[in-house]
């Protein structure tokens, strides 16, 4: 079974210490790719732009600064291996949706910048598409939508709220309502009472696209990729630098791209908190199976529920199923050990013959975790500063797959001076507030925790929507 945290097979190479990182997610142990790390920084250089981490942010930027400027020299630094984080590990949902919501955006930027980020997600999906077709990396890009499921009445106003926020925001066809016998037909979950769905998502096979990218930046003459490398601080100023155990980096541009893991860095640390989200995922289903829940396209599914639950189908027909809950630690701490919590893949697990009962007694292949950046406001940052020399993208909470394709597009265009209507989007403005030092951090984000949990039991049990007045819905609305 896939999904432990990497082992450390001793001796493979001249009795150094290698990990297995394909023990990481079904996504690295199927992307086709070796994943021995890429040759370490072993001494102190100078290039144009230093990248920290080569997920799919760094990657992206790095892509798109080649294609600006050829002449551009890169270097990503990366601790572990490429994908080694969220990029490697997530649901697969390459999704237009943003982590800050149209209302939002709407209430904070206006309604044309909100538009212009909702018309620029929308685009990024089919620019990643784009990309996947050009460079022939074959990342199973299958565009079929985005699937929001009610399950019980207590979740019908929420798809009104996502249907009015869409209205409001002028696109009041984007979402196609569903009524319970449309939507029970599109996927056959149990409970079902009706059901959004809009076309602007793809299912991926995000190991491939990660490790693809990786390969592909390799081959523009100037990008150079250290795995292995962990930097152990920033420096900014005219000449920023990322200083590593073996070497520094010194650059014209610095580029923070760790996401949840940034958390660690002195520098930026307070500016997302790492939350864990885990999956689950099952054999690949028999024709008659899927034929039996509906889900012969690849179309990524989710509920209304507090706690958030995601789903995708593999090309090979498995059932992925990944969820919060599992607890947030003291002083944002990140372990390999943290990527497993028994109870949450437990309930995981049930979830998905809750969902599809017809599946019972279906076997499961994988279990794993990860955690992503959450901002606290729930508001993406994409910004070049050019006085400290550091450019930084992060926050997507749990909505990157896409997003970050953006990012790498907005910084490129920042660093290289290129007027873009990329450039004026809110994102590249926003500052972000910092969390809160512990223990308020470690209190509000598990009482947000297992508040979403009551909450979602409740309404479960008394058929009643959420009242949207609790504490918990006022710490994670957004
Ligand atoms: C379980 C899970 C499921 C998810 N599902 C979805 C989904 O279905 N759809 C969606 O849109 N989003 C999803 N997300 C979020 C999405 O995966 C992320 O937003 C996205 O991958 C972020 O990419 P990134 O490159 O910014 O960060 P990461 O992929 O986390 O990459 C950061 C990299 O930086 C490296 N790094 C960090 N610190 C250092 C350092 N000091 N030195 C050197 N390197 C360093 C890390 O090792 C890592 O490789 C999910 C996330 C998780 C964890």
């Amino acid at each position: 079974m896939g999904g432990s945290e990497p082992c450390l097979l001793v001796g493979m190479v001249l009795g150094m210490e290698q990990r297995d990182y394909s023990g990481l997610s079904y996504w690295l142990e199927t992307c086709g790719d070796d994943l021995t790390p890429r040759v370490g920084l072993d001494t102190s250089i100078a290039v144009d732009v230093a990248i920290l981490g080569a997920g799919y942010t760094g990657l992206w930027t790095a892509y798109y600064l080649a294609q600006r400027d050829p002449s551009l020299t890169i270097a990503v630094l990366e601790s572990e291996i490429a994908g080694y984080g969220a990029s490697g590990r997530n649901g697969a949902w390459c999704t237009s949706g943003f982590a800050a919501g149209p209302a939002t955006l709407t209430k904070n930027y206006g309604l044309a910048a909100s538009r212009a980020v909702h018309l620029a997600m929308v685009d990024t999906v089919d620019e990643i598409g784009r990309v996947c077709e050009r460079e022939s990396i074959d990342a199973q890009f299958q565009r079929d939508g985005q699937f929001f499921a009610a399950i019980g009445k207590q979740q019908l106003p929420a798809l009104a709220h996502i249907e009015q926020e869409y209205t409001q925001l002028g696109f009041p066809e984007f979402q196609r309502r569903l009524d319970a016998s449309e939507a029970k037909a599109f996927l056959n979950i149990d409970g079902i009472v009706g059901a959004l769905h809009n076309e602007a998502t793809a299912a991926i096979h995000p190991g491939r696209l990660v490790r693809g990218l990786a390969r592909n930046v390799e081959q523009h003459r100037n990008v150079t990729i250290y795995e292995d490398t962990p930097v152990t601080s920033v420096e900014a100023g005219a000449r920023p630098v990322l200083r590593t155990a073996r070497g520094d980096v010194r650059a014209n541009v610095v580029v923070l791209a760790g996401e949840a893991y940034m958390a660690q860095l002195k520098a930026v640390g307070r500016q997302v908190l790492p939350l864990y989200s885990l999956i689950v995922m099952t054999e690949p289903l028999s024709d008659s199976q899927i034929a039996d829940i509906n889900w012969t396209h690849r179309a990524v599914a989710a509920s209304q529920a507090l706690t958030v639950d995601y789903l995708s189908r593999t090309q090979d027909g498995r059932i992925l199923f990944g969820g919060r809950g599992a607890p947030y630690h003291w002083g944002s701490s990140i372990r390999p050990e943290y990527d497993l919590h028994a109870p949450t893949h437990q309930r995981l697990r049930e979830a998905v013959v809750e969902w599809f009962p017809q599946l019972k007694g279906i076997a499961f292949s994988h279990a794993w975790g990860g955690c992503l950046g959450v901002p606290r406001d729930f508001m993406p940052v994409m910004r070049y500063d050019r006085a400290s020399g550091l450019a930084t993208a992060r926050g997507y909470t749990g909505e990157g797959v896409a997003a970050t394709n953006l990012s790498g597009r907005v910084l490129a265009d920042l660093i290289t001076g290129t007027q873009s209507d990329l450039t004026d989007l809110p994102m590249t403005k926003h500052h972000g507030r910092s969390w809160e030092p512990e223990p308020l951090r470690f209190l509000a984000t598990r009482l947000a925790q297992v508040g979403a949990m009551r909450i979602d039991a409740k309404a479960n049990r008394t058929g009643k929507p959420p009242t949207g007045r609790t504490l918990t819905e006022r710490l994670i609305s957004h």
